[in-house]
């Protein structure tokens, strides 16, 4: 592995930029004798690199060998050609974007994660977050498995190293049956590429063919595109797809008890120009804009500037339905990271100045509807509304195209504990006194139901409703860090349950 320079102590102190929910992790597969598969990868998970921007990895199977590059860092910044070229030849590759919620963001915990097996090296990436990982783990510390990482994601391909007696699939199959909790997964032999999708598809994966007998899977339709893959279809709940040189195999591994695809997905995380459910995302957006015109009107108003990049379709859907002109109003530095390190108050608010920056010309004197898609904590809001008075604003209405998060996630999203939701303690009033807004309004959760188009039972919203559709031990509810640091295996079997 090419190490940083960034050292993993340093990476360690930073502080998220903004408190928008992240998702955490963009997975790619590509089958395709011909083709050269690491490449492919690459460019599949930079059209990801939205969905976890810490550390990025690559694994290439040659129908004997897997090799594995990986390190902490944007795509572009672990991959060089050096690293491209060392890649080179196989005919299978996997590949992971990450966003740590499950262990902190250190080189041992970077992905794919691979480990020996009876049918020699497997390899993982994974999206989600699994609720029973604890007691898989002490069973398998139980067995004398050593743990190298401080990640769910290990706990998948040691128990899957483990159940595989004959073949791959087979341990797949059984690994599914005990598994809780979100997992999208493409998985790596030497000589097969399996994905699957957890029985409530939590986290979405697609198929994608480029030609023949070449198969993609990824996160996002926006990475088929990408590498000029055509989609196929999403992989279903519960469902396992294996590629081989005979070509598609696909299994009903579990049964589906319901969809419960995250909500999120829909309304910020993935990419607009992505499709989920047969929907693009842009144009859901944007009705989500409608919706919110109609249930939050600003009449009076003279411009509704977006907070961009992704309350943009929404605010255009609110211009266009409320007949409010559009404005740009605050500018974004494309290039800045999502995390940065703020050691003190003064450099967070200098951090917040260099994401956002007002445009004045916009904004001055001007009743201005701000359109954002979330309020997590509220601090970051409440910046933005300062930054609108101060250049010039006579008032600010905020209008966000989701309902208020009021409970924490616990399938793959780093939102925040329930104590600092603010929507958890508030009301909208008190909200919107505390960001220092002249109203607030947010989008109802039938709204955005409406606004996407699939009836409201084909998704999770427990973090609006509270209403989780895999229940949520009580050891999940630590920290995302519980697995550093474990007490004895004894003390942790008091704890948990489910092997
Ligand atoms: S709790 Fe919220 S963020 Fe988490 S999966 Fe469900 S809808 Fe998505």
């Amino acid at each position: 592995m090419r190490h940083s320079a960034r050292s993993a102590a340093v990476m360690d102190q930073t502080i998220p930029l903004s408190e928008a929910p992240h998702d955490e992790c963009g997975i790619f597969g590509i089958y395709g004798r011909g083709e050269e598969v690491a490449r492919i990868a690459y460019f599949g998970l930079f059209a990801l690199q939205h969905r976890g921007q810490e550390s990025a990895g690559i694994a290439v199977a040659d129908g004997k060998h897997i090799r594995v590059h990986k390190d902490i860092g944007l795509v572009t910044q672990v991959f060089d050609e050096d690293a491209l070229n060392h890649l080179k030849g196989g005919h299978i590759a996997i590949g992971h974007t990450r966003y740590s919620t499950t262990g902190s963001n250190v080189a041992r915990n970077v992905q794919p994660l691979s480990c020996l097996s009876s049918v020699g090296e497997i390899a993982v990436a994974h999206n989600g977050n699994l609720v029973n990982t604890l007691a898989h783990r002490t069973m398998l510390e139980r067995q004398g498995v050593e743990f190298t990482t401080s990640n769910d994601s290990e706990v998948i391909v040691q128990l899957l190293a483990h159940l595989c007696k004959g073949s791959i699939e087979d341990a797949v199959i059984e690994a599914m049956k005990r598994l809780q909790g979100a997992y999208s997964l493409v998985i790596l032999t030497k000589d097969k590429l399996i994905a699957v999708r957890d029985p409530y598809g939590v986290r979405p994966l697609c198929i994608g063919r480029i030609n023949g007998n070449r198969y993609v899977f990824a996160s996002e339709t926006c990475a088929l595109n990408v590498v000029g893959a055509k989609f196929v279809r999403e992989v279903m709940p519960g469902e396992m797809v294996v590629i081989d040189d005979e070509g598609m195999h696909e299994v009903q591994a579990v049964p589906t008890a319901r969809h419960a695809t995250c909500l999120f997905e829909f309304i910020y995380f993935a990419r607009p120009d992505s499709q989920m459910y047969n929907k693009n995302l842009h144009a859901a957006r944007r009705r989500m804009g409608h919706e919110l015109a109609k249930e939050h009107p600003c009449p009076g108003a003279h411009v509704v500037v977006p907070i961009p990049d992704s309350a943009t379709p929404a605010a255009l859907g609110f211009a266009e339905a409320s007949r409010i002109p559009y404005g740009e109003g605050v500018v974004k530095n494309r290039y800045i990271q999502r995390t940065f390190i703020q050691p003190d108050q003064r450099m967070r608010d200098l951090g917040a100045r260099m994401k956002y920056e007002p445009l004045k010309e916009v904004i001055a004197g001007k009743r201005v509807v701000m359109v954002d898609d979330s309020i997590v904590r509220g601090t970051t809001t409440g910046k933005l509304v300062r930054m609108f008075f101060d250049a010039g604003a006579i008032e600010v209405h905020v209008r966000i195209s989701a309902p208020p998060v009021r409970y924490p996630c616990f399938y793959g999203i780093d939102m925040a504990n329930q104590d600092e939701l603010i929507a958890a303690h508030h009301t909208v009033e008190e909200i919107r006194e505390k960001i220092g807004a002249t109203s607030l309004g947010f989008l109802s959760l039938s709204g955005v139901v409406r606004a996407v188009g699939v009836h409201t039972d084909k998704f999770c919203r427990a973090c609006f409703d509270g209403k989780y559709p895999i229940a949520v031990p009580r050891d999940v509810k630590l920290t995302k860090f519980s697995l550093e640091n474990l007490p004895a295996i004894e003390e942790r079997e008091r704890e948990v349950v489910g092997v």
